[in-house]
């Protein structure tokens, strides 16, 4: 059965739901059914690139933990 993360418009809470079908899913703290289905993504992640290597050794060096890096 899938289970899903919720936020409760109401109360503000989140919670983990099971849904079957066009069930409407209820909050399990205040009764409300305005719940808002939150994407399964991991939280926290960015698609911005890392901190910038430039300046701490040649270019193309990954830095002292890569084997790439030449000393
Ligand atoms: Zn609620």
């Amino acid at each position: 059965m899938p289970l899903y993360e919720f936020v409760c418009q109401k109360c503000d809470c989140e919670q983990e739901l099971l849904v079957r079908g066009e069930e409407q899913p209820q909050c399990e703290a205040c009764g409300s059914e305005k719940l808002a289905r939150l994407l399964s993504v991991p939280a926290g992640h960015t698609a911005a690139p890392g901190p910038s290597l430039s300046g701490s050794g040649p270019p193309g060096s990954c830095g002292t933990g890569c084997g790439c890096f030449p000393g």
